[in-house]
């Protein structure tokens, strides 16, 4: 008997000292996503709407938020919304979920796929998918402000929950903080954001101690050439051959310029020009996305680019009045930079609550872009992006026996697991929190 009420004593001393320990935490999460996060999934994959007019789903998601406590302000650079919890002194910290679904019929196969269709930007009548895996974020926000309101006396400071509109078109994050966000609530002392990822193992943790995405420049060059008959070139200058000249000469910035240790990326996506056999015309236009890692290297991609298509048409005899124009558009994105302190913080947090193995390597997965970075760049706000796995294990190995490939993201097929997703994209995000807000 005497032993018997030590043991009670000490598993409720226990309890009493540890009340937040992480399986409760986890537990309360996994309930939360039964009862709640899971038919709210249901209906925002049900319901995607495009880039800048994510009308209807800023409206539900400023409603689940407000229902638990949060103050919510929409129309914040367009379809935004900015949800403040206030809960004692400490740190302000920022997460931003991103809203948009994309124009693509949906083929996941889902009991539950879209068959939304809307009038895209330019007019035409498309459908519409979460065909990145936004409805996970979003439902991953309202997980997160659901437990964060729940246990207020876990933590102390200002949450800041940012539904963001048109990750997918480029504007939202730019827009928002035009908005003048920083002044309108405070600027956070840190921010957090989660992409779901169909290529990692649902519900596995990814985080970068670099940079997530890159940075990416669009620049149009306009070839201008002397028209002609096709007949008679040595009357013109032919802007197709000195732009395909140019094409060909760009390869050369990231083989032979750059350091083999940098990274960056040059891609003409588009080039037009003349109207008929034999005509030689007046003007080519290339268009390319250039991406970087860093500022450094954008300065020197995009310096490159410049001589390199002067010095072709140059080397062609153009005329100094007629050489091509550089055009650098004014929507650059800036790199998405992790904070390599509060990232390893995060690692360390997370290995420590959710078990070694919660976590994965990250992949290296090529240049994307992301706009989370106007939230952090400047002022700089440390910062970690991390990502979610969303396609079960099985999958893999079924694609890895020469069975069908797992889809990608943006694909009529992409179907991302909810459930491990939106649990670890919650718990991570809580975790996290806790630690960066921790009670006084
Ligand atoms: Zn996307
Ligand atoms: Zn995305």
């Amino acid at each position: 008997m005497k032993n018997l009420s030590a043991v009670l004593l000490l598993s409720s001393l226990v309890f009493t000292i540890a009340p937040t320990s992480a399986s409760e935490i986890s537990s309360d999460i996994d309930q939360d996503y039964q009862q709640h996060l899971a038919p709210l999934w249901d209906h925002f994959h049900r319901n995607p709407e495009l880039s800048l007019m994510e009308h209807k789903t800023a409206k539900r998601l400023a409603k689940e938020i407000e229902s638990v406590g949060f103050k919510v302000t929409q129309g914040i650079g367009g379809t935004g919304i900015v949800a403040i919890m206030k809960n004692g002194a400490g740190p302000m910290v920022m997460v931003r979920a991103d809203m948009d679904g994309l124009p693509v019929v949906e083929l996941s196969g889902l009991a539950n796929a879209s068959k939304a269709k809307m009038i895209d930007w330019d007019g035409n009548d498309v459908g519409v998918m979460h065909a990145c895996g936004h409805d996970v974020h979003i439902t991953s926000l309202v997980g997160t402000a659901r437990y964060m309101a729940a246990n207020k006396d876990k933590w102390s400071g200002t949450l800041m929950l940012i539904g963001q509109p048109a990750e997918e078109r480029g504007p939202g994050a730019s827009a928002m903080m035009k908005d003048n966000i920083w002044k309108k609530f405070g600027k956070p002392d840190y921010a957090l954001a989660l992409h779901v990822d169909a290529d990692s193992i649902a519900g596995k943790v990814t985080v970068d101690e670099g940079s997530p995405y890159a940075g990416a420049d669009t620049v149009d060059i306009i070839v201008h050439g002397i028209g002609a008959h096709g007949a008679y070139p040595h009357q013109g200058k032919d802007p197709i051959v000195i732009g395909a000249q140019i094409v060909t000469n760009l390869q050369t910035i990231i083989s032979r310029e750059l350091s083999p240790r940098d990274a960056g990326v040059i891609t003409v996506g588009a080039f037009h020009s003349g109207t008929k056999h034999n005509i030689i015309s007046e003007q080519a236009r290339l268009q390319l996305t250039v991406r970087s890692l860093n500022p450094r290297v954008r300065e020197q991609l995009l310096s490159a680019i410049k001589r390199i298509a002067i010095g072709t048409a140059k080397t062609a005899g153009v005329p100094d009045d007629k050489l091509p124009e550089v055009i650098v558009s004014a929507e650059a994105y800036p790199p998405t930079f992790n904070d390599k302190n509060l990232a390893q913080r995060l690692k360390r947090i997370l290995t420590t609550q959710m078990g070694a193995d919660a976590l994965i390597p990250p992949s290296e997965s090529g240049m994307g872009a992301e706009d989370f970075g106007f939230f952090t760049t400047a002022p700089y706000i440390p910062s970690v992006y991390f990502s979610v796995g969303g396609t079960p294990k099985a999958d893999f190995e079924r694609a890895q026996a020469g069975g069908p490939a797992v889809a990608s993201h943006h694909s009529p097929q992409f179907k991302i697991s909810p459930e491990p997703a939106v649990k670890s994209g919650v718990e991570a995000t809580v975790h996290a929190l806790i630690d960066l807000m921790p009670k006084k």
